[in-house]
């Protein structure tokens, strides 16, 4: 014998309902079968939303309306298969059960109230009318088919809607039926009676529970759960669209993940079958060929010490507290029996070692009487104030670990609480199963889909997204969504997602936050309506609850760079190759990192000095590792290496500076690379990296431009004034050339302090051969002496500034906090 359940999402409408025939009577062809049925999907919540308009006040027709429309059509679209005496029998069925809850219904309306054990009555008929239709259903398709009546058979204990069956007790009478009559039985889920002949209920979805204990008080072989996905999932397929099915479950894991959450079972469906050792397998109706998961206690194949992640919404969270519960003995048990006398289910407690006080977690809808139960019990304790007022915080959700081979393992717990401090997630309380094969977190209910796909993230190898923030789409932004393109497929590969969720110039902005297509986001951000907003595009990236969304600031302003603590408060890490924000006044540079470090967010601007060369990288971990840095000399701007390079070769100061701005290696106005201001704020990054406390009017800075010149006017302007200079430039030239040295523009940093300068270096320099557009840095420092540790290579330039961004931005993935300097 088989038991085969079927939930209301596999009968939802006749075509469905006729699918699962077909699937009880493939069955059924090779052995006995006991089918156990739900009302058709939304029946039940239909049923207690028309008591509910009811007691409102409500039409009572108006109310039955939407729930005999269902049956009505289920019924008249089954009648066409059915014999017409099998038409005839529903017909009646139906009338009857329509008669009924009309009847109990005007009773409701006229008491003002709906007593739990109508309730009940009302409830359990949508199951009834499901298994009338199955019997007839069967019949016409035939083999031979037949009720069994759980009022009868279930002997159901506890609340007239949530009680539980007395196997015990329910399991003889069984005995006493003719089973072996007919090849197929239905009985209706969900419903019970209890010692005094009333109906009960066995609690919302307790329809598993149903199929559960009917396969214990069969001894049947197996037991068969049929609802619409492949099988039970490593976390809830409706949160995370990657979740992993699972091939294979304990009896204990799938007890801890229904008890946690996971809708695909009832929480008190497993104990049963566990207790009878029948295994029990989970079955999709839309697709019958898929093997499904199997809970049993066979020894596990999977290897996985975490197998799921479940999230139990709608909580509330009690703290009871006070100076007299130290060392109080029983105090404990006193909270926990008058919540059981309240008949209310405790999902969670914790207690502080202390002893001072105790927390708890109960569904929402019980809190209400777990804090009269409680006020009763501890009357004198509160009024004495030996204990404090009760604390209650709802909106809480329980996420929870669940696997058997998290008992072995050591730092399983770790890594959970690092995935929820990476997705921002608060912890307000934690508890491990004295079994080890659960952990819990209790979160505030808005976070729980973020909390779980971080979990599921760090947990099962899966998809890593990025969610990038773009603002400004000029050069650099243009570039980097063009490299986001093409390496697109290759870091799929690689497990790595991007989704470009908004772009932004000064003007507009595009936001999508399931990716904008990077195909055509030039025209669209054009067209785009939304005027660019910082403010607005943060409030939206926080509602849309990404996992590591990043901001991305290609653009060179001031206003921006300014809103950085912001965009971190938000929730985003920034990555940027805009020195602005790290050149303001030193107290914002440091609460740049002090918020980086409190919102366990990244600030990461690595393309700020030498563009895609790894400067800051290095630095630091040189740093770390215990070196001092003694001086330090570089070339760090492509366009001044560019320009002194041809002063070499004979050039003018005015001619190479026209062909550098040919070759686009200056700014648009080339003054701001000649002034040195560019090559001051890469010293002053530097030297605030090694420890200085500098600003920017620290940095000494000897301009290609002399004081005595004047470069006003537009730029056309300047470059017909620029060949004035040209005479002193080349007698410097020549000056350093008869010395066997060169002319370089260099920033340095050493004892004397910071400058930025025209400097003669001679051969044995490392900066000698620089030119072309080229960096070089070297870093003379305790480790690297005489000889220094130099970078050299292209410092300027789209594609290398925009790869380096690019770099940053993979690295947000990395999120194990980095030392701070
Ligand atoms: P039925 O009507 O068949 O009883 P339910 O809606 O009660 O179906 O349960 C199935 C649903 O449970 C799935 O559609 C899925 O969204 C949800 N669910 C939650 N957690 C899980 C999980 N870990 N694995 C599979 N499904 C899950
Ligand atoms: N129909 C009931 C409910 O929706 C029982 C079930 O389907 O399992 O709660
Ligand atoms: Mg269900």
């Amino acid at each position: 014998m088989k038991v085969m359940k079927f939930g209301g999402t596999s009968l939802a409408n006749w075509q469905r309902f006729e699918m699962a025939a077909e699937i009880v009577l493939t069955s059924a062809r090779e052995e006995q079968v006991a089918t156990v049925l739900s009302a058709p999907a939304t029946v039940t919540n239909n049923l207690l939303a028309m008591v509910d308009r009811v007691l409102a006040k409500g039409d009572v027709d108006e109310a039955l309306a939407k729930v005999a429309e269902v049956f009505e059509a289920l019924y008249a679209d089954a009648s066409v298969s059915l014999a017409e005496e099998a038409r005839q029998q529903l017909k009646k069925v139906l009338a009857q059960q329509l008669a009924s809850w009309r009847a109990k219904l005007a009773g409701v309306q006229l008491l003002g109230e709906c007593p739990d054990s109508v309730w009940a009555e009302i409830l359990v008929a949508g199951e009834r009318l499901s298994a009338a239709l199955m019997v007839e259903v069967l019949k016409a398709k035939g083999v031979s088919a037949g009720l069994l009546d759980p009022r009868e058979l279930f002997l159901g204990v506890g609340t007239p809607l949530e009680s539980v069956v007395d196997i015990a007790v329910s399991k003889p009478r069984f005995a006493l039926l003719k089973l072996d009559e007919l090849r197929v039985w239905v009985m209706p889920g969900f419903t019970a009676a209890g010692a005094d002949g009333k109906v009960v209920t066995l609690g919302r979805n307790g329809s598993d529970y149903s199929a559960a204990v009917l396969a214990a008080c069969l001894d049947a072989d197996s037991c068969e759960i049929w609802t619409d996905v492949d099988g039970v999932y490593n976390t809830d397929p409706r949160v995370v669209a990657d979740a992993k099915l699972l091939s294979q479950l304990s009896y204990q894991e799938a007890m801890e993940l229904s008890y946690f959450g996971a809708k695909v079972l009832h929480p008190k469906t497993i104990s049963p079958i566990a207790q009878f050792q029948i295994p029990c397998y989970i079955k999709n109706s839309f697709n019958p060929q898929a093997p499904g998961t199997l809970v049993s206690n066979l020894p596990d194949q999977t290897g996985l010490q975490v197998k799921a992640i479940s999230n139990l919404d709608n909580q509330t969270m009690f703290n009871v507290s006070g100076p007299g519960m130290k060392g109080m003995v029983g105090m404990a048990s006193r909270i926990l029996e008058s919540i059981a006398r309240a008949k209310v289910s405790v999902s969670l407690i914790t207690q502080s070692s202390s002893e001072y006080s105790i927390s708890f977690c109960v569904a929402t809808l019980d809190a209400p009487r777990v804090k009269w139960a409680l006020e009763q019990e501890f009357e004198l304790e509160l009024k004495s104030e030996l204990l404090e007022p009760l604390e209650m915080r709802d909106q809480l959700a329980i996420v929870s670990l669940i696997g058997d081979g998290m008992r072995t393992h050591k730092g399983v717990a770790a890594r959970f609480f690092q995935a929820l401090a990476q997705a921002s997630v608060n912890i307000i309380a934690i508890a491990q199963g004295s079994s080890e094969r659960s952990i819990s977190a209790v979160v505030e209910q808005r976070k729980t889909r973020h909390a779980v796909a971080a979990c599921h993230q760090g947990f099962f190898d899966v998809q890593q997204y990025l969610d990038v923030f773009l603002v400004g789409a000029g050069n650099i932004g243009a570039g980097l969504l063009e490299q986001i393109k093409q390496q697109e497929a290759m870091l799929k590969e690689q497990h790595i997602s991007i989704r470009v969720c908004a772009i932004a110039n000064s003007g507009k902005m595009l936001l999508d936050a399931a990716g904008i297509s990077l195909a055509d986001w030039q025209p669209r951000l054009n067209d785009s309506s939304v005027a660019f907003d910082l403010t607005q595009m943060l409030a939206w990236a926080k509602e849309q609850q990404l996992l590591n969304p990043v901001l991305l600031d290609c653009t060179s302003s001031d206003v921006i760079a300014g809103r950085y603590l912001d965009v971190m408060n938000a929730g985003l890490h920034v990555v940027t190759p805009n020195k602005k924000a790290n050149t303001r006044e030193l107290a914002f540079y440091r609460a740049l990192r002090q918020t980086a470090l409190a919102q366990r967010r990244q600030f990461l601007y690595e393309t700020n000095v030498g563009a895609g060369l790894p400067v800051i990288d290095n630095l630091k971990k040189l740093l770390f590792a215990g070196d001092k840095l003694l001086r330090f000399q570089g070339i760090l701007s492509g366009s001044l290496s560019f320009i002194f390079g041809m002063l070499d070769e004979g050039m003018s100061l005015s001619q190479a500076t026209a062909i550098a701005r040919e070759k686009c290696f200056t700014e648009p106005d080339p003054r701001d690379d000649l002034n040195g201001m560019d090559v001051a704020r890469k010293v002053l990054i530097l030297a605030r990296e090694v420890g200085l406390p500098l600003e920017l009017d620290d940095i000494q800075v000897e301009s290609v431009l002399p004081d005595d010149f004047d470069a006003s006017g537009d730029v056309a302007q300047f470059m017909v004034a620029l060949p004035q200079l040209d005479a002193a430039v080349a007698e410097r030239v020549a000056a350093a050339h008869a010395k066997g040295k060169r002319l370089r523009y260099v920033g340095q940093i050493d004892e004397s302090g910071c400058r930025v300068r025209i400097a003669e270096v001679a051969a044995d320099d490392p900066l000698f051969s620089v030119k072309g557009g080229e960096n070089a840095l070297a870093f003379y420092s305790r480790y690297y002496q005489p000889i220094p540790f130099v970078l050299r290579g292209y410092g300027a330039g789209t594609e290398v500034t925009a790869a380096g961004v690019f770099a940053d931005l993979l690295r947000t993935l990395n999120w194990t906090r980095e030392v701070s300097a």
